[in-house]
């Protein structure tokens, strides 16, 4: 039987008009800004509305570090969210949008696959509601607004060897990582060097991500930095009066969209964040407004537990006041066997012994993520390939640290692959065990809460840092930034800042290269490793075989 491909079965969904799934949740029409017939926006009069409910139980899906494939993060939520519903209860979905720019590279979809999906996908992987389009306007109007500023006279004093805001459009495009702007005369401005990165690279990305509404967003928007004064001195948006102006590009897209899986369940899609340089999930105001609206909110932090979940817990739960009620943490037998030292080709070969191997780097985020004080549960996403000795083999090891392992086969049957775990997860999440703690104090300096998280989530000895790096984050807590919490840009393979380091790696240092004020976004960017912010297309992009067929559809995309 020929396996069908993401968009296939995507195509094939039986899709119900998107008031009924609003219904499901008990949003009347008029509180739905529809976008078509399968896309809507919920009203912020229906967000302000329910703001006195109750929250339903949040569950958090995290993984094991990835491979290169994907261990099937989203698919695993969407099929948690139908499973849920499959046995009764008042369940829904909050995932990331996708940044278009990368669906014509290599990278998978981001709605989820096979038979757990969200839909429309094809929408959602492209222009979808227009946030993205309204964030890089935002973006590059605050751009343009720097250089008009200089242009007619600079009266802030900005140095334009200093400027840090960069423009953004969502596209990888490497042309543009570096450029020289205002070329051509004295009509053009001053020739000075500038960029691009990817939009959901962008701090306005961040910040509509973490604003709890329209005026916390305004005031964040006015808290960017966007360049300094020859004496190092901060120029931020609000002194260029942009802050008012962004907003009003961006009140659409603060409200969270709501669509469907392939079952008609409810599914928040909104914002969609960098996981490295910044916080990696869906926005607050997606999980508070779903968290009033149903009585389970099943949410995805990107890639592994180490970089995802750690910034989901002490970014977004801290600064949102909300908590997980229990964490899925997804494995799969592949992963287990690149982490235990087996080559990608090599995969789909049965191979137990390197599957124990590979489990130390599971059983290290378990232990991570119970120091939280959340209850954890592994999904052992299924894959064809897969064989019972292996299977048996995670289940085991899982056992042996006090966890439990649930194998899980949604991705080819939906919500009927996936009721034991969905029992299980209402079981543990109703019997209220959590009891969560961001694993450092606000009040801690900036460079021990590196320390913290190297130490006890990476298991590193210890983070090395130049004299500069430690003097430029005692000048932040000086300017009263050392509140923040700070957000980790790592590789996502590896506990260490070495990709090819698999397992679960001790003796070795994270050293910290630089260190970045996101201050509107509000959190201390650690930089470890090389960090990409405007990607590239590969030698053989997707998008040369991405086309419409004879019947208006599109093929290729997935
Ligand atoms: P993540 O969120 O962890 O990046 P996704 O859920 O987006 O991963 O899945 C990545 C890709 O892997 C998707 O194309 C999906 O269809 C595929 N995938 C996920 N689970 C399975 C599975 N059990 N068998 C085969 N392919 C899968
Ligand atoms: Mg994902």
């Amino acid at each position: 039987m020929a396996v069908k491909s993401d968009i296939e079965i995507a195509r094939a969904a039986h899709k119900r008009p998107i008031q009924e799934i609003g219904a499901k949740l008990g949003i009347q029409s008029d509180d739905l800004v529809p976008y078509g017939h399968d896309k809507a926006k919920v009203s912020q009069q229906l967000i302000d509305a329910v703001q006195d409910r109750p929250d339903g139980k949040l569950i958090l899906v995290t993984a094991i570090n990835p491979t290169p494939a994907g261990e099937g993060k989203t698919t695993t939520t969407v099929g948690l969210g139908d499973g849920l519903n499959a046995i009764g209860k008042k369940a829904m979905v909050c995932i990331r949008e996708a940044s278009l720019g990368p669906c014509f590279g290599m990278k998978g979809g981001a709605a989820g696959g096979g038979y757990a999906q969200v839909v429309p996908m094809e929408d959602m992987n492209l222009h979808f509601t227009g946030d993205f389009h309204a964030i890089t306007s935002a973006h590059n109007l605050l751009a343009a607004m720097i250089d008009n500023h200089i242009y007619w006279g600079n009266a802030l004093d900005i140095d334009i060897r200093r400027i840090v805001w960069r423009r953004v459009m969502d596209m990888n495009d490497r042309a543009l990582r570096q450029i020289t702007a205002s070329l051509g005369g004295v009509a053009n401005g001053y020739p000075r060097e500038a960029g691009f990165d990817i939009t959901v690279a962008s701090e306005v990305m961040a910040i509509l991500c973490l604003a709890r509404n329209l005026a916390d967003l305004q005031k964040r928007l006015g808290d960017i930095i966007v360049a300094y004064r020859r004496d190092k001195t901060p120029v931020y948006c609000r002194d260029l009066k942009a802050d008012g102006a962004m907003t009003v590009l961006l009140k659409d897209a603060l409200q969270p969209n709501l669509v469907q899986t392939l079952e008609n369940n409810p599914a928040f899609v909104h914002g969609g964040p960098f996981a490295n340089i910044a916080h990696g999930c869906n926005s607050v105001t997606a999980t508070t407004t779903a968290l009033k609206l149903a009585d389970y909110v099943v949410t995805e932090a990107g890639f592994g537990a180490d970089l995802g979940a750690e910034k989901f817990m002490n970014i977004k739960c801290r600064k949102a006041g909300i908590a997980p009620a229990c964490v899925v943490v997804v494995a799969t037998v592949r992963a287990m066997k690149m982490n235990g030292g087996v080559a990608k080709a090599d995969l789909g070969l049965e191979n137990v012994a390197a599957v124990q191997a590979g489990c130390a780097n599971l059983g290290r985020h378990i232990e991570n993520l119970k120091s939280f004080g959340v209850p954890v549960i592994v999904a052992i996403n299924h894959f064809i390939t897969d064989t019972e000795e292996e299977v048996a083999a995670v289940k085991a090891y899982v056992a042996s640290q006090g966890s439990e392992a649930v194998l899980c086969r949604h991705w080819a049957q939906g919500s009927a692959g996936i009721i034991d775990l969905a029992t299980r997860v209402a079981e543990i999440a109703d019997k209220d065990v959590a009891n969560f703690a961001p694993i450092y104090p606000d009040t801690m300096p900036l460079f021990d809460k590196m320390q913290t998280i190297a130490q006890k989530i990476y298991r590193a000895d210890d983070v090395i840092a130049d004299d500069k790096i430690r003097a430029q984050l005692a000048q932040w807590e000086d300017q009263g930034y050392g509140h923040l919490p700070v957000c980790m840009a790592k590789t996502q393979y590896s506990f260490t800042t070495d990709p090819d380091r698999r397992g679960a790696p001790t003796g070795f240092t994270i050293p910290l290269r630089e260190v970045r004020l996101s201050a509107g976004a509000g959190f201390i960017v650690a930089i470890c490793g090389e960090i990409m912010t405007m990607p590239g297309l590969p030698r053989v992009p997707s998008a040369e075989t991405i086309m419409l067929n004879e019947d208006g559809q599109i093929e290729g995309l997935f």
